[in-house]
């Protein structure tokens, strides 16, 4: 029977300089989870997702992406991703809606090769996914930083990936639109089937969309589904995130965990 693990980290330590930034990291994530990836600021979690997309190279451990050795893997266009400062083009850059999508098939049709009719037709099907096709022809940088991020999201869903990666996806995203935000992904998830890894401070809402939550500070300290963190007491947390507990601020108002730099 197929693995349905689909990354694959074992024992993974990294470090940009002396110090490890990640150590020992064990993680799976199996095919259709909506996975959200959290910790206080500088706990790793950007960093883990370079590994895991072969930016960096772990010190030791080895990864795994879709059952192959990372550095066997091949296969790219089955992993979007999107990344915290997608959505931040100044209102002068010259580039229409469809066109940044388009890039998205860059790794699958070559660059310097022209774009088709078919093309421009899967560039349209994935701003219909995330509803912005009627700014097909705008220009990117005329967007709210919400409706560009949701550009740089049919981006990556032009090649038809299986996994879909985001770090801080909600960042410049105006709040009255976080939820629509989080639909969006849910839907992706569960009606695409679409496995997500979302890096996020938002403690309090990614737990009511995504089904799991990995908790991070260089290492993993929680990983489990999203009912059982929910669980969790303030008191519960700060042991979860060790030595993080100065930086954690708990507000039970709003159940949220705010991160202070
Ligand atoms: P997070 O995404 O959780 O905020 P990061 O993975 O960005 O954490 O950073 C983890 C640690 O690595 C931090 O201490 C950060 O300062 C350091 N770091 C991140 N990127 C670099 C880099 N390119 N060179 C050196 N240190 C880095």
């Amino acid at each position: 029977m197929e693995d349905s693990t689909i990354v694959k980290l074992r024992d993974v330590s990294f470090k940009y300089d002396k110090e490890w930034v990640v150590k020992d990291v064990d993680l799976n994530i199996k095919a259709g989870q909506f996975l959200g990836l959290v910790g206080p600021n500088g706990s790793g979690k950007s960093t883990l997702i370079k590994l895991m997309l072969g930016l960096v190279k772990p010190g030791h451990g080895s990864i795994h992406l879709f059952n192959k050795p990372l550095r066997q893997y091949q296969d790219w266009q089955e992993i979007g991703f999107v990344s915290q400062k997608a959505n931040s083009f100044n209102s002068g850059f010259p580039a229409t809606v469809i066109e940044v999508v388009k890039t998205g098939l860059v790794s699958r049709i070559g660059a310097f090769k022209f774009f088709t009719k078919k093309h421009k037709e899967k560039a349209m099907d994935a701003l219909r996914t995330v509803e912005m096709d009627e700014y097909a022809y705008s220009n990117i940088g005329e967007l709210s930083g919400g409706q560009q991020q949701r550009v740089f999201i049919a981006r990556a869903l032009v090649s038809d990936p299986s996994l879909l990666i985001l770090d801080e996806p909600t960042v410049g995203v105006d709040a009255k639109h976080v939820t629509d935000f989080y639909d969006l992904l849910g839907r992706l998830n569960k009606e695409q089937g679409i496995t997500l890894l979302m890096v996020t401070h938002d403690i309090g809402t990614i737990t009511d969309h995504a089904t799991h939550v990995v908790c991070m500070n260089k290492t993993v300290h929680f990983h489990g589904a999203s009912e059982e963190y929910k669980e969790f007491s303030e008191e519960d947390l700060n042991h979860l995130y060790g030595h993080a507990v100065q930086q954690l601020t708990h507000n039970h108002d709003h159940h949220e965990v705010n991160y202070s730099d």
